[in-house]
């Protein structure tokens, strides 16, 4: 009997998607202390090593593993737009190839980077870009928290609030998120209050329910957009297997479990489809008794999407109406809309220049 000898190549695992408890069992499997993971972990998510062999304070024989067994995952960032506000819009490759969006936006004195958890998106809401091209593949944690990195690194200010509001719905994408989440939440290494992480969903009720019982340390914002769900159902696809009640349900049950933490309602508001008077009165009456902040979106038009940005004048007076009924309502004007910071428009727009031969 002959025997073959295949040489398999080695897959080589990210060390900024492991946790605490996955670097002391790396120290055990290299042979150093485990004290020696404190340092690497600072090393990883305080300073945002990129390379392994520079971390002096790391013994040989730990660096050695690493380099041999370990890797720490640095996309290419290949655009970039800045727009007048501030906002700065990356584009970042990932080692496949894969592009995701990452978005700088500064306000308040306070920098905050909202992050993608998907390369694309299977929910398809209707008036989202990102929605167009389906979903390729989830983001794992390592490239979650390199997208982080790779924006610390062109900015000059510390980031300080995170946004699971770029590309994909965090939510279908659990465990790599939720990992995510405890890293870039733990007091010694990436060191985000939980007060200042927020992950938005479409309305995933299963994957809600199990945020509460894995006390998730983040707040919660849900995409509701529409009062009726004929108009959630046509807007949001996901309405018609989570309709807009079970949502709210859902979302009480996270306030009651979760005590004074307030849920963030967000509402796009598209001309002569959500805007009306009436639908400003039943929101009201949906949300009535349940703290919620609730923010007003007007549409950032895109051409190719079937929407329009209702009159400044619908605008107020749908927020006064929330006002009114004593729900805190804030108008959030797109940052950046002169670099298409909406979610899926610089990648659209950088693939269409593609297409065309011209430079990204
Ligand atoms: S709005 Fe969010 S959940 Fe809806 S398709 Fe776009 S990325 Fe997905």
């Amino acid at each position: 009997m002959r025997f073959f000898v295949y040489s398999i190549p080695m897959q080589l695992t990210p060390l900024n998607g492991m946790d605490y408890d996955q670097l002391l069992a790396l120290c055990n499997a290299a042979g150093v202390s485990t004290a020696h993971a404190d340092s690497l972990r600072a090393a990883i998510f305080r300073y945002y090593s990129t390379d392994i062999a520079a971390i002096a304070d790391l013994p040989l024989r730990l660096r050695s593993y690493l380099r041999e067994h370990t890797t720490l995952l640095e996309p290419a960032c290949t655009a970039t737009s800045e727009a007048a506000d501030g906002t700065q819009k990356l584009l970042l490759r990932m080692a496949d190839g894969k592009e995701v969006e990452t978005v700088l936006i500064p306000g308040n004195g306070r920098l905050t980077q909202c992050i993608s958890t998907q390369v694309g998106c299977a929910v398809g809401c209707t008036f989202c870009l990102t929605a167009t091209a389906g979903l390729t593949r989830n983001l794992s944690t390592a490239e979650m928290v390199a997208e982080v990195m790779a924006g610390q690194r062109i900015s000059e200010r510390q980031v300080r609030n995170l946004v699971l509001m770029g590309m994909g719905e965090p939510l279908h994408n659990y465990d790599a998120m939720a990992q995510f989440v405890r890293i870039a939440t733990d007091p010694k290494g990436m060191a985000f209050s939980p007060n200042r992480v927020t992950l938005s969903t479409s309305g995933l009720v299963p994957a809600m329910q199990r945020m509460i019982r894995d006390e998730l340390p983040c707040n919660l914002a849900v995409s509701l957009n529409a009062t009726t769900d004929a108009v959630r159902d046509s807007i949001m696809p996901i309405n018609r297997k989570y309709p807009i009640a079970l949502l709210l349900d859902t979302v009480r049950d996270y306030i009651s479990v979760r005590g004074n933490k307030r849920v963030l309602i967000e509402y796009v508001l598209l001309a002569g489809i959500n805007d009306t008077t009436a639908d400003a009165e039943r929101l009201c009456a949906l949300l009535a008794g349940m703290g919620c902040t609730v923010n007003l979106l007007p549409f950032n038009t895109y051409p190719g999407l079937p929407f329009d940005r209702p009159a400044d004048t619908a605008v107020s007076a749908f927020r006064a109406i929330l006002v009114e009924a004593g729900i805190i309502a804030v108008v959030r004007e797109s940052k950046g809309r002169d670099i298409a910071a909406a979610c899926g428009q610089l990648k659209t727009e950088v693939m269409q220049r593609r297409k065309a031969g011209l430079q990204a």
